[in-house]
């Protein structure tokens, strides 16, 4: 055999990490044309390079080493949640590699592409119909009932603090070390709320040992979400409805507890697509409805605080994960959405 093929000689060893060694470290991506248009620098973590394809992958990583070191989780133990598709697949992935099983909980309303994703990993997939949080029918408490029933892991997104916790060691302290310690704001969307949660907290680590003042930290909202109020006027009441999927928030959940949250902007859908199809055709850029949130709202904080300034967001999902929906005219059209024009010949 060729001194190469030697596994010391190429750098590997059996000791080599898992695929959990692949999330995170995500490249933070200028984004030309909303840094041009308004002469701050806006900054995007590129989320969807994560290996199940979301920033999602985070939140499973922290939630199954939180519940291993906590020793309820061992080989052939089994995960269950209740989730919009993208921690469903992460907590499948992670747990593929480190030999547990999932059982996944999905409102059968989200996108073919997550549930196809799904059931191409391996995950146990349970569809229910959408219903509000107050009912029993609810996908979380559906998948908390079923947790208990087969002793499963609930992973228990919104409330499980390990969510944040791995955005705090993670994500923020990234988007630190990508900027220099040089950032204005934060802005993005909430479903748990651990990616704005964890970063905000992360962030503020870094600069109290760095001796600077925090960023602002701005909480994005679609339409059909109560946070939006909640964060301006502690009220709420929800008007209107969004076509994104895993954002938006009828309550506050236990990772946005203790947060402080500096603004809110709430963005109609008409104008996150208009984003998502100029950063595709324009900076070579495919991201989901959340995505488009988040840089809608970025480039409002940026307007608001004025040229000079650097504001940092998420791209959470990719475009290929809504080939059925943001990028299919028939589905567009349906709901007097733009269609964009090389999607329309
Ligand atoms: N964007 C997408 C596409 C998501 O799936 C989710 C999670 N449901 C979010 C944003 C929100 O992230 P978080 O749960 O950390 O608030």
């Amino acid at each position: 055999m060729a001194e190469s093929a030697n596994p010391s000689s190429v750098g590997w060893t059996t000791s080599s990490p898992d695929m959990t060694a692949a999330i995170g470290h995500t490249p933070l991506i200028r984004l030309r044309r909303a840094s041009e248009a308004t002469g701050c620098e806006i900054l995007a973590k590129a989320e969807f390079m994560n290996p199940g394809g979301s920033v999602k992958d985070r939140a499973a990583l922290a939630i199954i080493d939180d519940a291993e070191r906590r020793g309820v989780l061992a080989p052939g133990g089994v995960v269950v949640e209740g989730t919009a598709g993208n921690t469903g697949i992460g907590l499948t992935l992670v747990a593929n590699a480190r030999g547990y099983r999932s059982v996944i909980v999905m409102p059968e309303t989200q996108s073919q592409e997550k549930i196809d994703f799904l059931r191409m990993i391996g995950a146990d997939l349970r569809l229910v119909p959408a219903k509000p949080f107050r009912d029993p029918g609810n996908y979380v408490h559906v998948s908390r009932r079923l947790a208990e029933e087969i002793g499963g892991v609930w992973a228990n997104q919104f409330d499980n603090l390990a969510n944040r916790e791995g955005h705090r060691a993670g994500t923020g302290p990234e988007i630190w070390a990508q900027t220099d310690g040089r950032i204005d704001a934060f802005t993005c969307a909430c479903g748990t709320g651990g990616t704005l949660a964890g970063v905000a907290l992360g962030l503020e680590d870094c600069a109290r040992a760095a001796g600077q003042a925090r960023p602002q930290i701005v909480l994005a909202d679609p339409e059909g979400s109560g946070l939006y109020g909640w964060v301006k006027a502690d009220d709420l009441s929800i008007t209107g409805s969004s076509i994104t999927e895993g954002i938006g928030q009828s309550r506050v959940p236990g990772n946005l507890d203790g947060i402080a949250i500096d603004d809110a902007e709430r963005i109609p859908d008409p104008e996150a697509l208009d984003l998502i199809y100029d950063l595709l055709i324009h900076e070579g850029l495919s991201i989901g409805g959340s995505s488009g949130i988040n840089v809608a709202a970025a480039i409002r904080v940026a307007r608001r605080m004025g040229p000079g300034h650097r504001i940092v967001t998420i791209l959470s999902d990719g475009g290929s994960r809504y080939q059925s929906k943001l990028f299919n005219p028939t589905f567009l059209r349906e709901r007097n959405l733009p269609v964009p024009a090389w999607l329309d010949r």
